[in-house]
């Protein structure tokens, strides 16, 4: 035996070197939100328009405060309409996605996956952890894994599947790993098996629901036009008259809509706001706890969602 060091421990020792110091980089960075109390709030969609609607509300509080939002769709939305389909109108969702990103400000990015036709891979596993780290977010949210479409069902699995992977070093190592493991939400549905969602945390979103209806309008392959499955009955209205009834049809469609979120969960708005405030409050947006993300204290929460009054 020798004291020499053979070549495979000297490529060992190396690699271990090279992860000391990247781990000390990646502990360097640091959540943001330590550092310099920015938050980093990162939501995925299946389809450009899901996450605007899903969290378009707290996504504007958060930017008028400072804070960093991004939105992804993990797929291009490129079946998502009665008369169009491919290239065109995956290019043609971009540019509304983009103008919400504008009206909101925040940021946004269109995965190039086909709609319809996204799968439970290892690799959009890796890209969506990949997102995660690069974005360094304290907050993930991401549709609930029992959704009425496909690929609603698969974001929600391909972000439950990256909950603490993201801090596992040798998973996709080429990027660093987050030293914490990020709060995983989902954003509020309907349906009921196996269970129904949970709304753990409510945010009143009356003072920006303007922006949120904004961004419904902006986004009119999917609103005005129905996307496509809601073409309006009689199909498109070609004159004035019936164009401004539509866009009326569409405004009053989603103020409901955010308005129901507010009456859904009005006792536990209370919870967060105090009854007589919480009475007054008429729109909502609504997330459940993932348990597979860190499980945040109220207090955490109040730091994480910098919206609710001191109590
Ligand atoms: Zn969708």
């Amino acid at each position: 035996m020798t004291s020499h060091t053979p070549p495979g421990k000297g490529r060992l020792a190396r690699a271990l070197v090279a992860l000391a110091a990247l781990l000390a980089t990646a502990s360097a960075a640091g959540p943001a939100a330590a550092a310099d109390g920015t938050l980093r709030i990162i939501t995925f969609g299946a389809h450009p328009d899901d996450c605007e609607l899903d969290a378009g509300g707290v996504a504007a509080k958060w930017a008028a405060l400072g804070h960093k939002f991004k939105c992804v769709s993990v797929t291009n939305g490129d079946i998502g309409h009665a008369v169009t389909a491919g290239g065109p109108l995956a290019l043609r969702r971009r540019a509304e996605s983009r103008r919400a990103a504008r009206i909101l400000g925040i940021e946004t990015e269109v995965l190039d996956n086909h709609d319809g036709e996204l799968m439970v891979t290892l690799e959009n596993r890796r890209q969506i952890a990949r997102l995660i780290r690069d974005w360094q977010a304290d907050v993930v949210i991401s549709h609930r894994p029992n959704d009425y479409h496909p690929d609603h069902r698969y974001t929600g699995v391909l972000v439950m599947d990256a909950a603490y992977m993201v801090q596992v070093p040798f998973f996709t190592p080429e990027i660093p790993p987050l030293t914490h493991n990020p709060v995983f939400l989902f954003s509020e549905d309907g349906f009921k098996k196996p269970n129904p969602f949970s709304g753990d945390i409510v945010v009143a979103i009356d003072d920006v629901v303007d922006k949120k209806l904004a961004v419904v309008e902006a986004m009119e392959s999917q609103f005005y036009e129905g996307g496509c499955c809601d073409v309006p009955a009689g199909g498109m209205p070609a004159d004035a008259a019936g164009k401004e009834a539509r866009r009326k049809q569409v405004h009053d469609f989603f103020a409901s809509r955010f308005a129901a979120t507010a009456d859904r969960f009005r006792s536990r708005l209370a919870e967060w706001y105090g009854a007589e405030p919480a009475a007054g409050i008429k729109s909502a947006e609504a997330f459940e706890i993932c348990e597979y993300g860190r499980q945040p204290t109220k207090e955490e929460i109040r730091r994480l969602f910098p919206f609710f009054p001191a109590r």
